[in-house]
């Protein structure tokens, strides 16, 4: 196997797979071989993100896309309902999934785990590729140990399908790792609105806003006696999280199973 790794990106003409397109197209360490969406069938992949023609044309049939690809690793930025679909063609293929793609449940990441070992191969399964949001998740799993009252407020754009964000879920993961499970606040809280307290995870409280106009963004809000400490990461832009997925496409090559969060290539 030649040292440039050959990429597929499946959601190639979404928001994060035209990113990814771009990416991969600049790195000349690495190669687009497939490029995969619902629509735009023919078109070139280079002239999709508004790139030079690259000779990568859509392919809107997945498997038929990476068979005689010679692909290495699969990025997927789909959607929550076409994700396991893809992985599972990838990883029977002998590619590696790169999976950006929120929504999924645990289950999932163990059913693609146990695939990818069967296969003889590995991936990575992370809900968030940007730095500073890991850096915030590590703070917030610190905090943690000091400060067991917590909530986390994620925010997001209003076409998001899936709630709370992947991001909040992870986190909360990392801090129910620091935090003997307890339920907070009032035993005789009552709602007088559904889901006013927001969802329950280990206890404590995930909050989803859905607006137009917010891109990404998550508040951890610790509270202690007579003092609040509140950890925020903010994207701004889809490019933010390439540097991530750059590296995990490299890391994804050496690995045997799935590692689910980037956080474990961040010392
Ligand atoms: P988006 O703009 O809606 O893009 C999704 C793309 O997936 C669409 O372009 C759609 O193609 C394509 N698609 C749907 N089903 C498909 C299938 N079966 N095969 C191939 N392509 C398919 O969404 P986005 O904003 O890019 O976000 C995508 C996912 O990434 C979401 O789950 C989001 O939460 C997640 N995300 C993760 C991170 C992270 O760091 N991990 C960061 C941001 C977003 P058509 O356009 O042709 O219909």
């Amino acid at each position: 196997m030649s040292s440039i790794i050959h990429v597929a990106v499946a959601g190639a003409n979404g928001r994060m797979g035209k990113e990814v397109v771009k990416m991969v197209l600049t790195d000349p360490n690495l190669k687009l071989v497939a490029a995969i969406s619902r629509s735009n069938e023919g078109v070139d992949a280079g002239l999709l993100v508004g790139k030079e023609a690259c000779g990568v044309l859509v392919r809107t049939d997945l498997e038929a896309a990476l068979s005689g690809a010679d692909a290495h690793v699969m990025v997927d930025f789909t959607t929550p309902h076409s994700v396991m679909a893809n992985s599972r063609i990838a990883i029977r293929q002998g590619v590696r999934p790169v999976i950006g793609t929120t929504g999924l449940k645990p289950a999932d990441i163990e059913e693609l785990d146990k695939l990818c070992k069967n296969n003889g191969t590995g991936g990575i399964i992370a809900p968030n590729f940007s730095i500073g949001a890991i850096l915030m998740m590590k703070f917030a799993a610190q905090a943690a140990k000091y400060m067991p009252h917590v909530e986390i407020i994620e925010y997001h754009g209003d076409q998001k399908l899936d709630a709370p964000s992947g991001t909040s879920i992870k986190t909360a993961e990392m801090i129910a790792l620091n935090r003997q499970e307890f339920r907070q606040g009032n035993p005789n809280e009552e709602e007088t609105i559904d889901g006013a307290r927001g969802g329950l995870y280990n206890g404590f409280r995930i909050h989803s806003v859905r607006l137009p106009g917010v891109f990404a963004q998550q508040e951890v809000i610790f509270g202690g006696y007579g003092q609040t400490l509140k950890i925020r990461h903010d994207s701004y832009d889809r490019e933010g999280y390439m540097p991530g997925v750059n590296i995990a496409v490299k890391k994804a090559m050496e690995l045997s199973g799935i590692v689910y969060g980037f956080e474990h290539f961040i010392d």
